[in-house]
């Protein structure tokens, strides 16, 4: 047994892809007395968030809001739409999609899965054929993952638009931004999407517990004619509350509003399109790093194309399992946590960098370099200049 010196005191840097990191204007938003929850500031901060929720989701239509995780949203969504016994597709491009579709299958949906593996977009010949196959259109909604945070692929949804337009498909498109929401471009109303689920955890920096349901005209006629829906899943409430108490089905998430009020104002002051480019420019400026790294063949970047991936995370393999023993380093050493593999058949060899919401150059630069040393540390061959990679790509303008 050696006696290593810890280098991790210090501020702890979670680079995961969800949780993000909470900017300290949440915190401090967040570190107050609980508030009257009948009338008064909370109550009357509820009009302007939810238009700006809308504004970042790209929607001029309904705002569902749910005291749960992401996992809550799937099933709100679900929930609202799909009845026990209709048909979901769900094209699946990692784990998330898996994830969703198992609780479609929990509240009596049949699941038609189209699995592309943990490496690859959807195969929009293949979903096309599905569809195609459905002449009875039992299918009521296909399933969009549109950045699985498992194999950070990005998915074209609004390819996926064109695809059920084209077709004359009526399922609903409903599509999970959770992942996405904030750092990779999204527009809810101009791609045709139907219904979109989020949470506030990741693109919009606040701590886990809120999430969102956002759904358009169509989408709600269908929640019509569902036989029944649970009443707290039920959107019709919370989208059209006549006092606050149903925007969130009884006692509102007081700090989180704050917190969250506080996140939007961030990226309202930035903007909504500087907020994407930034995340483009960080996330090139990862690549650049990985790519050099992948030079010596130790490492490998689990999606080759860089048009298919998305600008909120990276997911890594490295050879020989050792994606566990890097991030075991980088926090027990360096003070840098790492995501872990998710959906992979080798997950201990796969780690995840996340470069999602609260994030600037300085902070990539850093997660880099811990990345880096823990290279260094463990003797994976890499391929030299890493770092000057990343540094020459943060410097040159967009
Ligand atoms: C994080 C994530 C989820 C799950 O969200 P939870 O808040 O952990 O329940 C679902 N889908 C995607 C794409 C995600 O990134």
């Amino acid at each position: 047994m050696t006696n290593r010196i810890s280098l991790a005191h210090g501020r702890e840097y979670l680079a995961i892809p969800g949780p993000s990191v909470i900017p300290d204007a949440v915190l401090q938003a967040m570190h107050r007395p609980s508030p009257n929850i009948y009338a008064g500031a909370l109550v009357d901060l509820m009009p302007a968030l939810t238009d700006d929720l809308r504004r970042v989701a790209g929607t001029r239509h309904n705002l569902a809001i749910y005291i749960a995780n992401g996992h809550g949203a799937w099933e709100a969504a679900l929930s609202n739409v799909i009845a026990p016994g209709e048909t979901v597709l769900a094209p699946a491009s990692g784990r998330f999609t898996h994830g969703w579709a198992e609780m479609a299958q929990g509240i009596g949906a049949q699941v038609d899965l189209l699995d592309f593996g943990t490496a690859a977009p959807w195969d929009m010949d293949r979903i096309a054929q599905a569809l195609r196959q459905d002449t009875a259109h039992r299918i009521k909604a296909v399933l969009a993952v549109h950045v699985d945070t498992s194999s950070s692929i990005r998915n074209n949804i609004p390819a996926l638009r064109s695809l059920l337009d084209d077709l004359g498909h009526p399922a609903l498109l409903m599509a999970d931004c959770i992942a996405s929401l904030g750092c990779d471009r999204f527009e809810m109303d101009n791609w045709g999407v139907d219904i979109m689920v989020a949470a506030c955890q990741k693109g919009l920096m606040t701590p886990a517990g809120i999430s969102f349901v956002f759904f358009n005209e169509k989408a709600h006629a269908k929640r019509l004619a569902m036989p029944r829906v649970s009443s707290y899943w039920d959107w019709t409430p919370r989208a059209e509350p006549d006092w606050f108490y149903q925007y969130f089905g009884g006692t509102a998430p007081t700090h989180h509003l704050y917190g969250l009020r506080a996140a939007l104002d961030l990226i309202n002051r930035e903007g909504l399109e500087h907020v994407w480019a930034r995340h483009a420019h960080l996330a090139r400026a990862v690549w650049a790093a990985c790519e050099v790294w992948a030079q010596k063949g130790a490492l490998h970047l689990n999606v080759a194309d860089r048009t298919l991936r998305s600008n909120a995370v990276t997911a890594l393999r490295l050879t020989e399992g050792r994606g566990t023993a890097l991030r075991d380093y980088t926090e027990s050493q360096l003070g840098l946590t790492l995501g872990i593999g998710l959906g992979m058949a080798d997950e201990d060899g796969c780690f995840r960098l996340g470069h999602m919401g609260h994030l600037n150059a300085q902070m990539v630069m850093a997660m880099l370099g811990g990345v880096e040393t823990a290279m260094a540390a463990l003797d994976i061959p890499r391929g030299a200049g890493a770092l000057e990679a990343a540094a020459a790509t943060l410097a040159s303008q967009p």
